[in-house]
């Protein structure tokens, strides 16, 4: 375990970086997919890094097939600006059935490399009806990760993310704007997953929050608490030796909490969500030291399989 970078030597944004950026609907779930094999070759968890690939490919594909859904109209979005509440918020926005088409065609992608315990529970959720989806759908959405059924949860969020980039991406950047609150997603309200540097190429020092649900990204400065805001004499950075840290662990020493931190400025194929599971040795070293996880990665359900 090192520290890796010097608060000094941060850069902070500049003046016209923009402050919250949309996915990019034709490519997210593909990269992903392509990070997820990539991390697979020769990784002690490789099986699985590879499943979850497929599962990104599926989510594409899921995606690609998703037609326009019904988006918040100029009124709702001035309200919402207003209340300083996120546009399509996780927990209170009437979810279009899209969102149960997009588990369909991820149940039907992923079956074939589906592993017999895998494949039980792709089958069990495609006997659901609709109303026992949305049941499963409200405890992702609330990140209730656990309990009965819990196995089913890492593909309804699968589902769900799909259905959130769709919103998310046909809102677009220009609309989402930054909350005052500045740890929760402005599209959707949800937490971040990972927080990133280099986000796209147009903005390579800078660091955004990526959101575990919408995939949207949102900036926030360098070397600060994601979680309570504490200034950069709190945090500190930790990250597996010999990793090249990639992805490193921002912890706080105010609210004891961690979220990493992936460095696509190092390195463009890192992917937020790929990197995150492929590094879940991290987490287990950070929590030993007594820090708690202070965001989701909703396709990771403890003990879910
Ligand atoms: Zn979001
Ligand atoms: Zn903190």
């Amino acid at each position: 375990m090192t520290t890796l970078l010097e608060p000094g030597q941060i850069p902070q944004a500049s003046g016209d970086a923009p402050r919250v950026l949309a996915p990019d609907a034709q490519d997210v779930f593909a990269h992903r997919a392509r990070r997820f094999a990539q991390l697979a070759d020769g990784h002690p968890l490789g099986d699985y890094l590879r499943f979850m690939g497929r599962l990104a490919q599926a989510q594409q594909k899921a995606l690609d097939a998703m037609p326009a859904v019904p988006v918040p109209d100029d009124a709702a979005r001035s309200q919402s600006r207003q209340h300083g509440m996120p546009l399509v918020p996780a927990q209170s926005w009437k979810r279009d059935p899209a969102w149960r088409t997009a588990l369909r065609t991820i149940l039907a992608e992923v079956g074939p490399a589906a592993s017999e315990t895998a494949a039980a529970t792709l089958k069990a959720i495609g006997t659901l009806e609709d109303a026992a989806l949305d049941g499963l759908a409200e405890r992702v959405l609330r990140t209730e990760l656990y309990g009965e059924q819990a196995d089913k949860l890492t593909f309804v969020a699968a589902a769900l993310q799909v259905y959130w980039t769709k919103l998310a991406a046909q809102l677009g950047s220009a609309a989402l704007q930054p909350l005052d609150v500045p740890g929760v997603c402005p599209c959707c309200g949800a937490l971040p997953a990972v927080s990133v540097i280099g986000a796209s190429p147009e903005v390579p020092g800078l660091r955004y929050l990526h959101c575990s649900l919408c995939n949207s990204e949102w900036h926030m400065t360098r070397a600060q608490c994601t979680a309570c805001d504490a200034g950069e004499s709190a945090v500190a950075y930790q990250h597996i030796e010999g990793d090249k840290g990639l992805v490193q662990a921002e912890t706080c020493d105010v609210c004891k909490s961690y979220l990493k931190l992936v460095r696509r400025d190092k390195d463009a194929s890192a992917d937020p969500v790929a990197d995150d599971l492929a590094t879940l040795a991290l987490d287990i070293l950070v929590d030993e030291s007594g820090f708690s996880r202070s965001g989701p990665n909703l396709l990771l359900v403890p003990g879910g399989g």
